[in-house]
């Protein structure tokens, strides 16, 4: 819908799925919501990029297993406005060293959580992942885990449903090209400046993924706690076309620069057909800006990438194809993934405004939408957000440098 009106109950800074979610549910409670984009909707340059992210549920911790418990009805609504299926479950499999940590979690610890919650899977040796799943050469003393509910999301889909929805609902107006480059508050309302004009609301829920900073620092304060990871992917056609493999991950301690993490997909319906996409879940260097992260995914990760196709797989040419990056701000705050918060108490009107940012939410979408819309609408929510109320942890003081030269 477009609006002639400069006037919102609510302005969604960021219009990646996460923001889309949120204009979404922020319409279903009839607020009249502005979601400004700074590039296109649907974009390639945010977290959001490309067009598959996997849904897991194993996580070393209770409470991240739980929010994926309580994420699939969200799903399963969503599923309502579409004819292509958002999920495709396939299952997750992990296996590899028990002992190692990754930014994913922990095999031993997600098996406890998944124990503790009552959440079926089925424990695997070694073999049983070379004879069950396809990979070869796997070090005996790896093990494993699958879990049937795990699932390959079609994400282009799921961002262009929450799009169509948004754009017609008459509570909704989507605005792209328009970067956020000031906030002022005056008398407890937000003024936020684009280069298309000045709009104004209440509330503001700020979910610009990786640029995070380049929002917040307009209403005084920065998050420090953050890596930026460019991530490589790629994908490999499959010489044996009856070989399916679940979405999958691998735990494997670094050998020298190589990170050795590796994660992979199906072959789906939505994504180059007769190839599956395997990506390394490292990065060899960090970017230290989001502005300063490049387009051409890095050499070296992607020969480690092959390497690993050719040495652990079956059924694949190890050539990689349809190579891309995506950038995505990681919480350095260790078993911590992600902040859902208000602003810090030192902000006027702090609870007016929501922010949220880091890890690997893909799998929350719709369910993140909901919970940022009660928090923006209502103040509160009714689902534990202890673990992720991290403000005080993350949030410091912020000043422009522009204000102090004035
Ligand atoms: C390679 C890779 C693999 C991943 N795999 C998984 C996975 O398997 N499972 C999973 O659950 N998650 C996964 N993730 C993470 C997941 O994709 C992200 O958590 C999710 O896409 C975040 O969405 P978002 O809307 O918060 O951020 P984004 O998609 O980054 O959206 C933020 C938007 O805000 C806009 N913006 C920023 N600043 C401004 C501004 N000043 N003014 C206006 N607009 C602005 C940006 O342009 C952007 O479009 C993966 C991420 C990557 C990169």
């Amino acid at each position: 819908m477009t609006q002639s009106n400069t006037n919102f109950d609510v302005i969604v800074v960021g219009g990646g799925a996460i923001g889309l979610a949120t204009a979404y549910y922020l319409s279903k409670r009839g607020a009249s919501t502005l979601v400004l984009e700074q590039f296109t909707f649907q974009n390639q340059l945010g977290s959001s990029a490309g067009v598959s992210r996997q849904f897991r549920i194993p996580y070393p911790d209770e409470y991240m297993v739980q929010m994926a418990l309580d994420s699939m009805p969200y799903w399963d609504e969503l599923q309502t406005h579409t004819s292509a299926t958002l999920l495709d479950k396939v299952g997750t499999l992990w296996f590899g060293d028990p002992t190692v940590q990754s930014t994913e979690g922990n095999i031993a610890e997600a098996m406890k959580s998944l124990d503790a919650l009552g959440v079926p899977y089925t424990s695997l040796t070694a073999q049983e992942i070379e004879s069950q799943y396809h990979f070869k050469n796997i070090d005996p003393n790896y093990t494993g885990l699958f879990q049937a509910d795990g699932a390959s999301i079609d994400f282009r889909a799921t961002i262009k449903t929450l799009y169509d929805q948004c754009q017609q609902s008459e509570h909704v107006t989507l605005q792209q090209e328009s970067p956020v480059i000031n906030i002022e508050q005056t008398s407890g309302i937000f003024k936020v400046t684009t280069p298309n004009g000045v709009v104004q609301a209440e509330k503001l829920v700020t979910v610009p993924g990786p640029y995070v900073n380049s929002v917040i620092n307009f209403l005084g304060f920065n998050i420090d706690q953050i890596i930026y990871w460019n991530m490589a992917s790629a994908y490999f056609r499959k010489t044996d076309p009856t070989i399916q493999y679940p979405t999958w991950f691998v735990f494997q301690n670094a050998i020298g620069d190589n990170g050795n993490q590796f994660y992979g997909f199906p072959e789906v319906g939505w994504d180059h057909p007769d190839y599956i996409r395997v990506a390394p879940d490292f990065v060899m260097e960090t970017v230290p800006e989001p502005n300063q992260r490049s387009l051409v995914p890095n050499e070296q990760e992607l020969a480690y990438n092959s390497e690993w196709v050719k040495n652990h797989m079956t059924g694949l040419d190890p050539t990689p194809h349809f190579m891309s990056t995506c950038l995505v701000g990681l919480s350095t705050i260790p078993n911590k993934e992600t902040l859902i918060d208000f602003a810090p108490v030192f902000v006027p009107n702090h609870k007016n405004i929501v922010v949220s940012t880091t890890g690997w939410v893909a799998k929350f979408t719709p369910y993140l939408g909901k919970i940022l819309t009660d928090l923006a609408l209502d103040g509160e929510t009714d689902i534990d957000l202890t673990p992720f109320r991290l403000g005080h942890k993350y949030f410091k003081a912020f000043q422009l440098p522009s204000l102090n030269t004035y």
